[in-house]
């Protein structure tokens, strides 16, 4: 049964809701003050994989997430996402040996290369060690451009946008009932947060806890170069993307950490970082830096469903990944009432007792 839904935030997380609610027969309004397609949307690489801080659970929402990713592909070929694969010649100090061993028997495909053949998919990467993996499935979305696609497809399925701040979620008795906005009170059936970093404290506003962290992230943009890398590469010390575009996206690490200190140095080392990885035929040229911060709960696993009736959540890193997985399972969730078992270990009850924000 349809029912009135209002969705705060339209990043990637927001905006895939939005559209999912939207065409599931829900009544939405989506509000955000900033319509540039989301705050780390906008900052982040965008890669798409199921290999990072993987307990068995969280490797299979993101799977069933890279399979629907590669589901919209098909339907909508403008979606800024495409299955490019990754090449992996190391893993941030994680052995390959270890990152195969773990993901291969739940049937991720991931092949060993040699420096040779290595030598053939990735011709101007400079340095190769003696043997890398290749995952085909993995690939690469532009995560503020797919806001705005999603965003763009949920108003013409009936959602409504509107540009504003939501100041506190509004709560009667034991239910919640809508949001204050700097401009209104909004009222809905089912009011969805998905604010990204400032989702616990919208929470907060009706006693939800849901300790959050956002730690920074440091990308380099290069200035378009003729197509050097044909997937997501990772070496020891980078991780880089080129764009169709052929600007070369490249970043140091995942969690935050000592490069992004000073992000001007920072950027420097990875830029000197990339031109040592790479041999263009004609030198890189930088463009600029963007420094991010990724919404983080705080035992780092996404935070899906509802604490409160009236209420959901959708917070998480690896929301570049997850974004479709969440907009459809969540969708379902919020319709039918159900609980998928895929999302269970997410639920944000397990916060409950933190006593912190
Ligand atoms: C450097 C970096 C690299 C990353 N790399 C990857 C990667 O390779 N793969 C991957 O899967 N993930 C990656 N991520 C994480 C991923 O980008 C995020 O998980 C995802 O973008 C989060 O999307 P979101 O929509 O939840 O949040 P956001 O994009 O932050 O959007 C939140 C939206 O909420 C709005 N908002 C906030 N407060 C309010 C309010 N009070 N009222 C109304 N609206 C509000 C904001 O304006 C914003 O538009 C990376 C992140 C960073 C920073």
């Amino acid at each position: 049964m349809a029912q009135s839904t209002l969705v705060t935030g339209a990043g990637i997380i927001g905006s895939a809701m939005a559209w999912h609610l939207a065409e599931a027969g829900c009544k939405v309004t989506l509000v955000d003050p900033s319509d540039t397609g989301g705050a780390a949307s906008a900052m982040s690489l965008g890669w798409t994989n199921a290999t990072y801080e993987n307990p068995r659970f969280y490797y299979d929402l993101r799977r069933f997430s890279m399979e629907r990713w590669d589901a919209l592909k098909a339907t909508y070929p403008d979606l800024p996402y495409r299955r490019n694969g990754t090449l992996y010649t190391s893993f941030y100090g994680t052995p390959l040996q270890t990152v195969y061993d773990e993901h291969t028997p739940w049937g991720y495909p991931m092949t060993w290369v040699s420096a040779k053949q290595m030598a053939e998919l990735e011709p101007r990467l400079s340095v190769r060690p003696e043997r890398g993996l290749i995952c085909p499935v993995e690939g690469h979305v532009a995560p503020h451009e797919a806001a705005v696609f999603l965003r763009e497809r949920a108003v013409k399925a009936g959602a409504e946008y509107v540009r504003s701040r939501v100041l506190s979620v509004l709560r009667q008795q034991d239910r919640v009932t809508g949001v204050r906005t700097e401009h209104a009170e909004l009222k809905a059936d089912v009011t969805v947060l998905a604010a990204g970093r400032h989702t616990g404290q919208l929470a907060q506003t009706v006693g939800v806890k849901i300790p959050m962290t956002a730690p920074p992230g440091l990308l380099i943009h290069t200035k378009p170069a003729p197509p050097l890398i044909n997937r997501t590469i990772l070496t020891e010390d980078l991780h880089m993307a080129q764009w169709p575009d052929g600007t070369i996206t490249a970043g140091g690490d995942f969690g935050g950490g000592a490069v992004n200190d000073d992000p001007e140095t920072g950027a420097q080392i990875l830029f000197e970082r990339l031109q040592k990885a790479l041999c263009p035929p004609a030198p890189l040229e930088y463009s600029h830096h963007t420094l991010g911060l990724r919404p983080t709960p705080q035992d780092g696993f996404p935070v899906i469903g509802s604490p409160l009736q009236g209420l959901y959540l959708t917070v998480m890193h690896s929301g570049a990944t997850l974004a479709p997985a969440v907009g459809a399972l969540a969708t379902d969730e919020i319709t039918t009432g159900q609980r998928h078992a895929l999302l269970d270990p997410f639920h944000p009850n397990r916060f409950a007792n933190t006593g912190s924000e």
